[in-house]
């Protein structure tokens, strides 16, 4: 396993990381989650994402009795958490949703019960809310840290400008600004990653936790034979995600890759993911599994980086063609 530094931080985060969205509770048990975490751990994996809002709780009810239940030392995992949406669903009364220090801090103290620890590692604003001071935001973030319940925080699909306006505000009181954010990032999915986070990348030493580096499971190529029953796609509720990947153009590129992998000896699966790491900016890509096959099938991704060459990754940009351009001079 390899190790980046998240950002300006000190913190070491392994290179591939394992979430929890909609696998925990939805399509796996107490059993799987911990051996899908038992193999990851035991590859070097040392990060595991979650959020109040994934199964409504549950999902992190579900990893805090695997981690229990593994005994790992506390001090050679992190573990992060994500608060926004809260976890009533439609039962969420006003302040049990957003960034306020309310909720931020009530959704603190439920993380760490259902997760069943002492502190989190990382702790995500899992988006902007508009509605919300960024002094208030940056402040209870603070105070958290101040007190021991998180060791870092982070944004999750804020835009360059909202990140920056909470550095502007931790300046500007000495505070500890966002060390991290976790935004989608995979071969379909680039401009906050490729143009519109560069120059905070170059400021502020960003570190990232991309999200979604299989755009769901489109890009593992088993979509062009159809939605299987079980998989993703094919979850009630998710709908709106199938919508929006199932797409002839996108499936007719992912058949492209498909023949490119092979055509390099490895899975369609580890191309894509080797391609999200080789970006610097990249501190780990959090994968996502219901099956053991598929996580030890992605975590060789790893090996997969050095078939990327300049001239793999040129017929890679040939076929999706979603490069943000950029202006040159
Ligand atoms: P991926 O894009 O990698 O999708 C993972 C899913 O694809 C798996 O659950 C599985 O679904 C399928 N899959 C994975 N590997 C294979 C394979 N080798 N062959 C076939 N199918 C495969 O990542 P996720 O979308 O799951 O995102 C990863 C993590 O990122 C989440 O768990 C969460 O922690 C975080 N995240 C954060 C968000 C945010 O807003 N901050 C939003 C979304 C995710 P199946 O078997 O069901 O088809």
């Amino acid at each position: 396993m390899e190790y980046r530094r998240m950002g300006k931080t000190g913190l070491q985060l392994s290179v591939l990381s394992f979430g929890s969205w909609v696998t925990f509770h939805k399509q796996i048990d107490d059993y799987v989650a911990d051996e899908l975490m038992g193999i990851a751990y035991d590859q070097g994996v040392n990060f595991f994402d979650n959020a109040e809002v994934y199964a409504l709780g549950e999902s992190e009810k579900m990893m805090g009795r695997v981690l229990k239940n593994k005994n790992w030392d506390r001090t050679s995992y992190i573990v992060s958490s994500k608060a926004f949406w809260g976890w009533r669903g439609k039962s969420n009364k006003p302040n049990q949703t957003g960034l306020s220090r309310k909720h931020l801090t009530e959704a603190c103290h439920e993380a760490l019960q259902r997760l069943q620890q002492d502190y989190l590692d990382i702790f995500f604003c899992h988006r902007p809310d508009k509605n919300v001071p960024i002094e208030e935001v940056v402040w209870t973030m603070n105070v958290l840290i101040q007190q021991g319940k998180i060791l870092y925080w982070g944004t999750s699909e804020w835009s360059g400008v909202e990140i920056m306006e909470a550095h502007r505000v931790a300046h500007q009181y000495s505070l500890i600004g966002p060390a991290v954010e976790q935004p989608q990032y995979n071969l379909f999915e680039r401009n906050k990653m490729e143009n519109e986070f560069l120059m905070v990348f170059r400021t502020e030493g960003m570190g990232t936790t991309i999200w979604s580096p299989l755009a769901s499971g489109l890009l593992s190529g088993k979509y062009n034979i159809g939605i299987s029953e079980g998989s993703r796609f094919a979850l009630s509720g998710f709908d709106w995600l199938k919508d929006r990947w199932m797409k002839e153009h996108l499936l007719e590129k992912v058949k492209q890759l498909n023949d490119l992998a092979s055509n390099l000896g490895i899975s369609l699966p580890q191309l894509s993911i080797a391609w999200c790491i080789k970006n610097p900016n990249v501190t780990t890509a959090i994968l996502g599994a219901t099956k053991k096959e598929q996580l030890l099938e992605n975590l060789k991704s790893l090996d997969a980086v050095p078939k990327l060459n300049d001239e793999v990754l040129q017929q890679m940009e040939d076929i999706v063609q979603t490069k943000p351009v950029l202006p040159e001079h």
